[in-house]
Formats: structure tokens, sequence, C-alpha cells
């Protein structure tokens, strides 16, 4: 059986990290037909928008998708493509494994952390009003009157809305991930002693899912409290579950301890449709350079090839990026001892390296 699967190449470094990706998919044997689709600036060049609508059917056909990461302006410009695919596809659930591997820059050993992040809501979901403009301001009249308190005239307005209904999935997926990978705990993260509100919704829903999980721990946890904690004894703790704003922080933090972002790779899961990224972004001043780890888009790859229930391919790929880790011998720059090492290779070689160790 041949799988049909949407393959977006991104920007920047994105096509060079999604090919290794794909060589190494390919080299498992797993028969894949790679539905090509564009997104971000060639998608400008050639539809105009950055995120084409036969894009989004590619991916809402195939169910599956694997894609490069793509350029965000920041402070104007186009909405993040990332943001915008997340939300039209309903992709609610941001999975992030964090796990040391031998040979990387972990700052601990056997480190084995799982990210699960809120996708769809929070203060990232593109509801804000620029300071100065008239709706901005009639906003900020409207809140004066209804919470009675005061808002600068010159501010900018962003929205954070949560919802029991976006907060309740996001942590039942949390806690039926725990449960089908044998995780012993999940800690819901929130600032609920100061949102009370949004965050305090949030908190009160993961309370009220957790009582249907007894046979998995429950722990509660303050997001500046929980980033001291994961910096100082990670190892207390196994599944997060966080809203979107916090998630997005907190995960990247926990891959820079398992090593950096060469190696985070991520999943944005709905009920029906998956869509497998690393958690870096484009790095655009090492684009064309074959230059970049390409671990964490090959890892992305290994959890789509899990969610595909190609298990032994999965655990054939993962051990072959161990193996090259481990060797540190056919590793980009990033995973050398100096980054400046003359021996470091280039994103493809690294790729065909770890083909050669499947076994
Ligand atoms: P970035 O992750 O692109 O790069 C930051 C730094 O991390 C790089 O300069 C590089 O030193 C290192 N790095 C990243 N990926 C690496 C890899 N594979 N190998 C080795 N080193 C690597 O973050 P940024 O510079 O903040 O963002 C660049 C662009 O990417 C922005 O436009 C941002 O919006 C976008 N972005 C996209 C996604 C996505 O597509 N999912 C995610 C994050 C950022």
């Amino acid at each position: 059986m041949s799988y049909k699967i949407t393959f977006i190449p991104g920007d920047g470094i994105g096509p060079e990290v999604s090919e290794a990706a794909r060589l190494c998919v390919d080299a498992t044997g797993v028969k894949i037909d790679w539905q090509e689709a564009i997104a971000g600036e060639n998608a400008i060049k050639k539809f105009g928008e950055p995120l084409p609508d036969e894009t989004v059917a590619s991916v809402r056909k195939n169910k599956i998708a694997i894609k490069g990461p793509i350029v965000t302006p920041i402070a104007g410009g186009f909405r993040s493509v990332n943001v915008q695919l997340r939300q039209a596809l309903d992709l609610y659930a941001c999975l992030r494994p964090a796990k040391s591997y031998e040979g990387t820059k972990s700052l601990f050993k056997d480190l084995d952390l799982v990210i699960v992040r809120e996708n769809t809501e929070d203060l990232y979901a593109g509801i804000e009003f620029e300071d100065k403009k008239p709706e901005t301001k009639e906003l900020i009249k409207k809140i004066e009157l209804l919470s009675k308190r005061e808002i600068r005239e010159d501010s900018a307005i962003s929205i954070k809305p949560i919802s029991a209904f976006g907060s309740e999935r996001i942590v039942r997926f949390a806690f039926e991930y725990a449960k089908r990978n044998n995780r012993k705990k999940v800690t819901a993260i929130h600032k609920a002693n100061i949102m009370k509100f949004s965050d305090g919704l949030f908190l009160k829903t993961a309370r009220e899912v957790a009582k249907k999980y007894s046979d998995i721990q429950f722990e509660e946890a303050i997001v500046d409290n929980m980033a001291m904690q994961l910096v100082q004894k990670p190892k207390n703790f196994d599944v997060l579950v966080l809203p979107n704003l916090y998630g997005d922080i907190i995960s990247d933090l926990c891959a820079g301890l398992v090593g950096g972002l060469g190696i985070a790779p991520g999943a944005n899961i709905g009920d029906e449709i998956a869509l497998f990224e690393a958690v870096h972004g484009s790095a655009p001043k090492y684009t064309g350079q074959n230059k970049v780890n390409p671990t964490a888009m090959i890892l992305s790859a290994v959890l789509m090839l899990r969610h595909l229930k190609e298990t032994k391919a999965a655990d054939r790929l993962e051990n072959a990026v161990k193996e090259v880790l481990k060797e540190g011998k056919f590793v980009t720059y990033d995973l050398k001892q100096d980054r400046n090492d003359p021996t470091a290779v280039g994103t493809r070689q690294m790729a065909e390296a770890i083909c050669r160790k499947l076994r």
C-alpha cells in the first residue's frame, strides 16, 4: 500500500531539511506517494498569496502532510502561514517531544519530555487591534466602560480567547497520549493566579478532565515557576499540557534542554488531519547552503511514521538517527563540539549517513 502525503517544502532552509526527511522516509521502504504543494514566499511569487487554497485542499484530501518551516514577517506583512494552516485545518494539538540523544549538547541525560500545546486559541488567535486605529479606540472605550479600568489611548490590543471546549479537548488529548504511551504524569501549566478567567478556565477544565484518568497522575504548575523547575529538575516531569503561547515558549525551552532546535521535532494533530514539522523556523541566513541540521525534520518524519502506525519503520529510522548522533562523525556543524570543526558534513550528507544506518 502506498500512502498519499502532502509535501510542503517551505522556504529558507525548509526545502533542504524537508528533502532530507523525504530521503530518509523513502529509505525505510515505506511506500509514499509524495504530493508536493507550496506555501510561503514561493507561493506568493506563483499565486500572489502565501497559503493557496490548493495547498490547504491537498492536506484536507490526504489527511497527512509534512512541512518545512516558513518565514513569518515580524510586525506587518502576511499572517503566519503556520498559524493559518493549524487554524484552517483545526490541528488543535501540537505535540513536541523533547528527548535527549547521546552525542548531542543535551544538558541532561535520559530526558524524555512531551509537550502538548493547544494550537488554535489564546493570544495566537490572531485577533488584534492596531494602535490609533478608529476601531481600536472604539474597543478601548467599550472595554473601559465594561471593566471600569483605564487603558492608555495609544495602546494596541491583542485578544486572548480560551474556551472550555478548546481546553477540554487539548487536555483530553494529553491524557490520551499519556495513556497510549505508558506515561505516568500530566502537568497542566497556566497563569491562573493573574489571568483568573482565561487561564482559570483552562485550569478548571484540566482538573475536570483529569478526574477521568485516575491511573495517570495529574499536577498543575504556574508557568513562570515551571520555567525555573524545567531548567533545574526537568526529570520531575513527563507530559506537559499548555495553552498556545506558553506552549510555544516552554517547548523552545525544552528543545534547549536537549540540545537545541536542530533536533526538536513536532506534529500538529487534529481529529482527522495531521501535519508534521520541526520546531525550528526557516533560519533564512543559512538558506541554500546545505549546512543546517536535518535531524529535527527527520525526527518529525519519525512521528509521522508512528502516526501511520508504521512502528517498525519509525523505530528503525529513530535508531539510525541515534547511531549517527552518537558516533558524531557525519553530523552538521551545530552537533560538533567546535562549531567551526571542518569535518562537519552538510544537511544532505547527514541524511545519507542516517540512511546508511537503517537496518
Ligand atoms: P529559527 O528557528 O529559524 O532560527 C534561529 C536559529 O536557530 C538559527 O539562526 C540557527 O542558528 C538555529 N537553527 C534553527 N534551525 C536549525 C537547524 N535545522 N540546524 C541548525 N541550526 C538551526 O528562528 P527565527 O530566526 O526566530 O525565525 C526565522 C523565521 O522562521 C521567522 O520568519 C519565523 O517566523 C519563522 N518560523 C517558522 C516556523 C515554522 O515554519 N513552523 C517556526 C518558527 C519560526
